[in-house]
């Protein structure tokens, strides 16, 4: 088994490298962002253990775009609780797992080996409704086939309906979903996040069912 480490800190590289090999992998290291990408791209490895905090590229952009370009290699990601990120989003880049450093070696080991053993990721299927198509594996949204680019939140708000079409989705089911702490977050934060929405998807996109929530027109 072939796995790449995209690690900067050369002490934490190196221990990973040097316990991965004793563990019978084949290990490289690369020590940035863009040398990491292009060694996911064109290497073949069967897994990719990748830090978020990296020069040049961050583990996030690594990850999604490697998704975008159709590449489904596992990737474990390494997340610092520096607060600065949200630990779990690297999943939506489409990291298979992570893991918080600091982190033992053999619960490194252990997710590696339940990732290797998996098979790859199914491709989730593209959701479309009327002109609009969300592709939740690439987090690209089309309306007839034109691109329109959507922030985190608001693609979450828009995939939220999409799944629910053509139900109609009230209100604090988006802030829960979304937002995840119905008590602290504002219920007009869903209104801004849907007006966003309409005004980049097209003000009739979106139906307003009076003290019920929102609908995705047909
Ligand atoms: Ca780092």
């Amino acid at each position: 088994m072939r796995l790449l480490v995209v690690e900067d800190e050369a002490r934490m590289a190196d221990a990973l490298a040097r316990g991965l090999q004793a563990e019978g992998f084949v290990v490289d290291v690369e020590p940035d962002g863009p040398g990491g990408l292009e060694a996911a791209r064109f290497g073949g490895y069967d897994a990719v253990v990748l830090d978020v905090m990296l020069p040049g590229m961050s583990g996030y952009t690594v990850v999604r775009t490697l998704r975008e370009e159709q590449n489904w290699v596992p990737v474990l990601m390494l997340t610092a609780k520096d607060g600065e990120y949200d630990e779990a989003d690297g999943l939506d880049y489409g990291a298979d797992d992570y893991l918080t450093k600091p982190f033992s070696f053999v619960v490194l080991l252990a997710r590696l080996r339940a990732m290797l053993r998996r098979e790859p990721a199914p491709r989730p299927a593209a959701l479309r409704v009327g002109p609009l198509t969300l592709d939740p594996a690439s987090r690209r949204v089309e309306r007839e086939g034109a691109e329109v680019p959507l922030s985190r939140r608001e693609f979450l708000v828009l995939e939220h309906l999409m799944r629910a079409h053509p139900a109609v989705v009230s209100k604090e089911s988006l802030l829960d979903a979304i937002w995840g702490a119905p008590d602290e977050a504002d219920a007009n934060i869903v209104e801004v996040y849907v007006g966003y929405l309409r005004r980049k998807l097209g003000r009739e996109r979106i139906e307003t069912v009076r003290g019920v929530g929102y609908r995705l027109a047909s």
